[in-house]
């Protein structure tokens, strides 16, 4: 198991920095019993001027707050606090290439009825950055996600997860590296984690929101493809469909952009190397560090 933390470790609790070591909570709630609670995945990273800068942590921060409206969680906290406590955990745990995990949960109460309060926890631990350069072989799980109308799907809420798990074991268990899952009606919908793209005949194709967590990679994506000029489209496919995509990606806070090898076993028909995802992982990369791809031409042309 990796080591999330050790004795030194700071993590922020409700107002305060505790060692996570010490960090309490209760066995009484109705987030570890029934999965009652949202959090963010969240990431920062050692720009090229080599400060720390959290990626887009106004549109996490904002999610979070929806995510517990959706679930009906108090929630006290201004996007503008959290980001800056955040940035308080990092530095006090000498944190720059970071995955940071918010999580609102409920206080003691077992029963199904509403709280007059949440509890709040961030932590965070070392991540790597650009770590997907290894192809997945992706297969189609037998899970589905969860019907949106017996779930905010839109949220990032824990209990969903338990649904991301089962598919992301069952699929590992069969010798793939990750689940891709349909919605209720057989429509390409996500992976456990992480959002889809695929490239056909020049175009990128996601699927439509509705049935996904509308992920804030998927959004800087299509923000990517639009000042590169590739047209993307947002539909409905299958599974079918897929099968005959020239690449396939998946793009999340923690897969960042990572190529596909295969689905089910199907080969994809052009290489990565040289794909329209490629340029897009490329310029996800010198994003998130905030590397301006121009400013080399300028160098170059200057030289
Ligand atoms: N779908 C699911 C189910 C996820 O858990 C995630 C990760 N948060 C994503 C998509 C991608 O979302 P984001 O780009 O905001 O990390």
């Amino acid at each position: 198991m990796a080591s999330y933390y050790n004795e030194n470790t700071i993590l922020y609790l409700n107002g305060e920095f505790v060692k996570a070591s010490e960090a309490k909570t209760d066995l009484y709630g109705q987030s570890l019993h029934y999965g009652y609670a949202v959090f963010e995945g969240i990431r920062s990273y050692r720009n090229v001027e080599g400060q720390t800068k959290i990626f887009k942590a106004t549109e996490h921060f904002e999610r979070l707050k929806n995510s517990a409206k959706a679930l009906n969680l108090p929630y006290p906290w201004s996007t503008e606090e959290l980001i800056g406590s955040t940035y308080q955990v990092l530095a006090k745990n000498n944190l720059q290439d970071a995955y940071i995990r918010p999580l609102v949960y409920a206080p003691a109460n077992m029963s199904f009825a509403l709280n007059t309060e949440s509890h709040i926890a961030i932590e965070a631990w070392e991540m790597a950055p650009f770590l997907g350069d290894k192809l997945l072989r992706v297969m189609v799980s037998g899970f589905q996600r969860p019907n949106p109308k017996g779930f905010k799907i839109e949220a990032k809420a824990s209990g969903h997860y338990v649904n991301s798990i089962l598919a992301s074991q069952e699929a590992k268990a069969a010798g793939y590296d990750e689940a891709l899952l349909t919605d209720m009606n057989g429509y390409v919908a996500e992976g456990p984690g992480a959002n889809v793209f695929f490239e056909k005949d020049g175009t990128l194709v996601t699927p439509a929101t509705g049935n996904i967590l509308p992920g804030i990679t998927r959004a800087t994506v299509i923000e990517i493809c639009r000042e590169l000029e590739f047209p993307v489209e947002e539909k409905l496919f299958t599974t079918a469909e897929l099968k005959e995509a020239d690449t396939a990606f998946f793009c999340g806070t923690a897969a960042e952009v990572i190529g596909w090898e295969s689905l089910d076993g199907t080969l994809f028909k052009k290489r990565w190397n040289g794909s329209l995802g490629q340029q897009i992982q490329l310029a996800y990369q010198n994003r998130v560090i905030e590397r301006q791809p121009e400013e080399k031409c300028i160098e170059l042309e200057n030289a």
